[in-house]
C-alpha cells in the first residue's frame, strides 16, 4: 500500500488520457476562488486532496492464473465530516481521475449541505471481461487492503461507474468479517435487504430531474413536451430518462457506448429499459432509428443530459450544441474551455456538483438510517431529497445572480465558502 499525503497534482499527471480531469477540476476551483478573497495557504489546503492510497491487488482469475490490478482511494477532504464518494471500475481509472472525482465530491456534499467531506475510489480493470466471481474477489481484496482507511466515521464508499448494489454488499460483508460484527454504515448504495435505503438506486436520476425542473422554471421552458437527449444509459441516464418521460418530456435520443437511438416523436423509455435489461445495449431496440452516438451531443433539443463519463463536451463540439439546458448527470462532462463557449452562447449549464448530487444525498439518508437502525418509506426519502435539491438549486442560482457568473462558478463559490467556514471554526491544527 502506498499512501501519499497531499501534493498529488505536483507528483502525478495523467499520461494516458488526453484531457486531465484533475487539471479541469483545479481550473474550475481557481476560477471560483479568484472571485473570493481567500488566504493563499487556506486555498492550498482546500484545493489539494489530503490523502491518496494506491493498492496493488493480486487476483486469482477463473483460468487459474493471477492477475495484478491497481486500485486507488483518494480522500480530498474530511473538514465537514467523514470522506464520502463512490468507487468506479473502468480501464481508464488513474490516480489523476480519482483525485478530480474526490475533489468534486467535497464540493457536491457542501452544496447539498450534508455532513461529509469528499473521496473517490477506483480500480483500473475492464469489468465487462470479468466473471462475477472474479469481480467479487477483486472487490473483497480491495476492501481488505483499504480496511484501515475506510469506516463509517472515516470514509464511506458508494457505487459509481460499473459498480452497483451487489458490489456494495461485498464491501459491507468483507469489512464486517474483519470487524467481527455487521457494520452496515461502512458503505451506501447497498441492497435494501442489507441496510440499503429505499430510493437510493433512483436517487441520482431523481435529483437530475428535480434540477432540470428548476432550470426549466427559471428559463421559462415547459418540461411537458420538451425535447430531451440523454447520453449514457446506465443507472443515472436510464432513470433520468424514465422520470423525464413520466413528466411528459419527449426523449428524442439516447446513446450508450455501443451507439445511439433517435425518434423525433419520443422514445418509449419504459419499453427501452426492459429491452436493455436483456440486450445490455440500446441499439437494436425496434422503436427508434439507430445512429452514430458521436452525433448525440449536437442533436436539436431543449435539454441535453450527459450521463456517461468526463470530458465529452469540449472546445471542439461546444459550438455545435443546440440545447438550451445542459444537465450534467455525469461527473466532469464539460471542460473549462467548453464552459466558456457555452456561456457565451447562453446555454444554461446545471453543473455536475449540483445536478447529480441526489445520489450522495440519499447516500447520506442511508448512512443515517443504518446508524439509527430505523428505515424510512420511499415517499419520505423522495420528499426529503426534493427539499434538499430545490434548496441547493436556489442557493446556487442566487449565488450566480448575485455575482453575475455562471452556475458552475457559483456552485464552486458556494461550496468553497461552506468548507472554508467550517475550516475556520475548527481552526488549522498546525
Ligand atoms: N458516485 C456517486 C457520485 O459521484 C455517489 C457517491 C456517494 O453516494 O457517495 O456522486
Amino acid at each position: 500500500m502506498l499512501i501519499i499525503n497531499g501534493g498529488i497534482l505536483a507528483t502525478y499527471k495523467s499520461t494516458d488520457i488526453q484531457l486531465s480531469a484533475l487539471e479541469n477540476a483545479m481550473r474550475q476551483f481557481d476560477e471560483a476562488a479568484a472571485r473570493m478573497n481567500i488566504d493563499r495557504a487556506m486555498l492550498d489546503i482546500l484545493k489539494q486532496p489530503r490523502r491518496a492510497v494506491i493498492v496493488r491487488l493480486p487476483i486469482l482469475m477463473d483460468n487459474g492464473k493471477f492477475k495484478v490490478f491497481t486500485g486507488y482511494r483518494v480522500q480530498h477532504s474530511i473538514t465537514r465530516g467523514p470522506a464520502k464518494g463512490g468507487i468506479r471500475y473502468h480501464p481508464n481509472v488513474t490516480l489523476d481521475e480519482v483525485s478530480a472525482l474526490a475533489a468534486w465530491m467535497t464540493w457536491k456534499c457542501a452544496i447539498v449541505n450534508i455532513p461529509f467531506g469528499g473521496a473517490k475510489g477506483g480500480i483500473a480493470c475492464d469489468p465487462t471481461t470479468m466473471s462475477k466471481n472474479e469481480l467479487e474477489r477483486l472487490t473483497r481484496r480491495y476492501t481488505a487492503d483499504l480496511i484501515d482507511v475506510i469506516g463509517p466515521d472515516i470514509d464511506v464508499p458508494a457505487p459509481d461507474v460499473n459498480t452497483d448494489a451487489q458490489t456494495m454488499a461485498w464491501i459491507m460483508d468483507t469489512y464486517s468479517m474483519h470487524a467481527r460484527h455487521t457494520v452496515t454504515s461502512i458503505v451506501t448504495g447497498k441492497p435494501i435487504e442489507v441496510g440499503g435505503s429505499r430510493g437510493r438506486r433512483e436517487a441520482t436520476g431523481r435529483g437530475v430531474l428535480i434540477a432540470i425542473r428548476e432550470a426549466c422554471k427559471f428559463k421559462k421552458i415547459s418540461l411537458k413536451g420538451a425535447r430531451c437527449v440523454v447520453q449514457g444509459f446506465g443507472n443515472v441516464g436510464s432513470v433520468t430518462a424514465d422520470l423525464l418521460h413520466n413528466d411528459g418530456a419527449r426523449i428524442v435520443a439516447v446513446g450508450d457506448v455501443y451507439g445511439g437511438l433517435h425518434n423525433p416523436d419520443g422514445i418509449n423509455i419504459p419499453e427501452l429499459i426492459e429491452y436493455v435489461k436483456m440486450s445490455k445495449k440500446v441499439v437494436g431496440y425496434p422503436g427508434a432509428r439507430p445512429f452514430d452516438s458521436d452525433e448525440i451531443l449536437k442533436m436539436d433539443c431543449e435539454v441535453l443530459v450527459p450521463a456517461a463519463l468526463e470530458n465529452v463536451i469540449t472546445e471542439k463540439n461546444a459550438k455545435d450544441i443546440k440545447a438550451a439546458i445542459i444537465a450534467e448527470g455525469a461527473n466532469g462532462p464539460t471542460t473549462p474551455d467548453a464552459d466558456r463557449i457555452l456561456e457565451s452562447r447562453g446555454v444554461f449549464v446545471i453543473p455536475d456538483i449540483l445536478c447529480n448530487s441526489g445520489g450522495v444525498t440519499v447516500s447520506y439518508f442511508e448512512w443515517v438510517q443504518d446508524r439509527m437502525g430505523y428505515f424510512w418509506t420511499e415517499e419520505e426519502v423522495n420528499s426529503r431529497l426534493e427539499s434538499i435539491m430545490v434548496k441547493a438549486f436556489e442557493d446556487v442560482l442566487q449565488m450566480s445572480l448575485a455575482n453575475s457568473c455562471n452556475m458552475r462558478i457559483a456552485a464552486f463559490m458556494l461550496a468553497i465558502r461552506r468548507v472554508l467556514d467550517v475550516m475556520m471554526l475548527r481552526g488549522v491544527y498546525a
